[in-house]
């Protein structure tokens, strides 16, 4: 279990039975700002250079957009299950799932893809590969808890904690992070002190990735079941689309993930 490069994206080896991965900047047709993947129709990106790249991003692993399914995340906690109806919500734009920052499913006809600039996208499946899932884990998201709920739902589905294999891709890192008293006070009281470095009397560099393993292993999910990428996106511009560095009309990048057909 491990990432690693692919052409110009980032592929999550999970599973044999499971294709995911993250896309980069890299390989698309947006311009300058935006050059070159943009994946978000709201950043004011020509909406068919955007719907190239979706194309292009799903076209590497042998997908195509009408099997995508995208929701509108909110950086809540709420998670979904998707079934074959979901084909193509989402895709082209409008009509994605509402309000959902993580969803789930059991069927080998659908992606699911999500867009990051720096939040963590955490990738989920069971060992057996019967259920996969992506889930949006920004800091309102990580203390909101999604990647607890994001195990429940596995529970609940008969799979045990100590059977799903996680993924956390690439985001923003401590080294690019740093964050008010009101937010640590939301991540300590979730994951503890540890996720945090003091800066200032102020100020601390957050670790996102590290609370949400943190929260991961104390609802059961093994150390060695989760990995994490080792690229920052606020330390390579090159490569990444930044929230934190660039701003808000920066471009987004895809986390994708789906079973495969047997
Ligand atoms: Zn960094």
């Amino acid at each position: 279990m491990e990432f690693h490069w692919e052409d110009s994206r980032i592929v999550f080896d999970v599973h044999p039975g499971v294709d995911a991965w993250f896309s980069t900047r890299l390989g698309g047709v947006s311009v300058p700002p935006l050059e070159s993947l943009n994946l978000s129709f709201g950043v004011g990106d020509d909406p068919a250079n955007v719907a190239e790249n979706r194309r292009r991003i799903l076209a590497l692993a042998g997908r195509s957009l009408s099997e995508l399914v995208m929701p509108r995340q909110v950086h809540g906690n709420h998670i979904e299950w998707v079934d074959q109806d979901a084909r193509g919500r989402g895709a082209l734009g409008p009509g994605g799932i509402d309000r959902t920052d993580g969803f789930l499913t059991t069927e080998t006809s659908l992606v699911l893809g999500m867009g990051f600039a720096d939040c963590v996208p955490l990738f989920m499946a069971d060992e057996a590969a019967r259920v996969v899932g992506i889930f949006h884990a920004g800091w309102r998201g990580t203390a909101a808890q999604i990647q607890r709920q994001a195990i429940r739902q596995f529970k609940a589905h008969g799979i045990d904690p100590g059977s799903v294999l996680v993924g956390i891709g690439p985001a923003i890192g401590p080294c690019c992070y740093e964050v008010d008293e009101p937010v640590r006070n939301a991540i300590v009281a979730v994951a503890g002190a540890t996720p945090l470095v003091p800066k200032d009397e102020t100020h601390w560099w957050l670790d996102l990735a590290l609370a949400n393993r943190i929260i991961l292993e104390k609802s059961g999910v093994p150390a060695e079941h989760i990995v994490a990428a080792p690229w920052c996106t606020g330390c390579r511009p090159d490569l990444f689309y930044s929230y934190r560095i660039e701003g808000p009309k920066t471009g987004r990048m895809g986390g994708y993930i789906c079973l495969k057909s047997r």
